[in-house]
């Protein structure tokens, strides 16, 4: 979809964490349906991009992502917050920021965040990913991006 930019979390949103990086349940089938709605797709996370590289190669590896993760766009941001006006290009209000911690998100940009549940030590019964799923697909579908 056009002007839609999904930003991702990493670790407690997509994985464990990146020194246990546990594919949360459903994260293949999470990632094509973002990439299927044509939305840009990027990165924002406190791990920095060389280890982010090393464990999307990975997830692509053990079949738990596709192959894309390994090259997507990885946004560098500044604390304190996650501000969605460091995606080049992109105007944060055609963003979306998926991410399991209220505080890297911006108090300005609240509007603008899908809060997941955070990923530690549930098991193969997390739904999150498709919930989340169902809710970018509410928001994008019908009501305009900007709801
Ligand atoms: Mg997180």
């Amino acid at each position: 979809m056009k002007n839609l930019t999904i930003a991702l979390d990493l670790e407690g949103t997509l994985i464990q964490d990146h020194r246990e990086p546990r594919p949360r349940p459903g994260l293949h089938r999470f990632l094509d349906e973002l990439h299927d709605l044509g939305a840009r797709i990027v990165m924002m996370t406190t791990v920095e991009e060389a280890i982010f590289r090393v464990v999307a190669k990975g997830l692509v590896n053990l079949g738990a992502a596709p192959a894309w993760l390994e090259d997507v766009e990885y946004v560098s941001w500044e604390r304190p917050c996650k501000d969605l006006s460091f995606i080049v290009g992109a105007d944060p209000q055609s963003c979306w920021l998926v991410d399991d911690y209220e505080g890297y998100v911006c108090v300005h940009q609240k509007d603008r965040w899908i809060q997941i549940e955070t990923f530690f030590a549930q098991g193969e019964e997390d739904r999150e990913l498709e919930r989340v799923a169902l809710e970018i697909l509410q928001k994008v579908s019908g009501h305009g991006l900007n709801q």
